[in-house]
């Protein structure tokens, strides 16, 4: 992922980058070079503030040999089942669990990698 990728460039303003498929509709995460639904290059970026979505399930981080999480650490991680279709792993904000409703949003973390937080 470089600074030119819509997801980076997106999460440096606060905003979140949903790939879609331009032929069938089809929201693609991770990012990929052709849609898992018809096989079309026709992609395109849906970006906006936050996204909903629902706890799947939810786990917390007590070690990382990443030295960037180590401070933050116990960490709650979860998967995200995002109202548009495809499942993200994102941070998870105190007090949410399973079935919960969340909104997700992307950030540059401290090295300036995107990453997803759910509150
Ligand atoms: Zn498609």
């Amino acid at each position: 992922m470089t600074a030119a990728d819509p997801r980076h460039a997106a999460a440096a303003r606060g905003a979140i980058a949903l790939q879609r498929c331009a032929e069938c509709g089809a929201a693609l995460y991770p990012a990929r070079e052709a849609c898992a639904r018809c096989q079309s290059d026709r992609l395109e970026w849906l970006v906006t503030p936050d996204l909903p979505g629902t706890v799947l399930a939810r786990t917390v981080l007590r070690h990382s040999y990443e030295p960037r999480f180590r401070a933050d650490l116990p960490l709650a991680l979860a998967l995200v089942r995002l109202d548009a279709g495809p499942v993200a792993v994102c941070f998870l904000a105190p007090g949410r669990a399973p079935g919960d409703p969340v909104r997700v949003t992307a950030r540059l973390d401290a090295a300036a990698h995107p990453v997803l937080d759910a509150a």
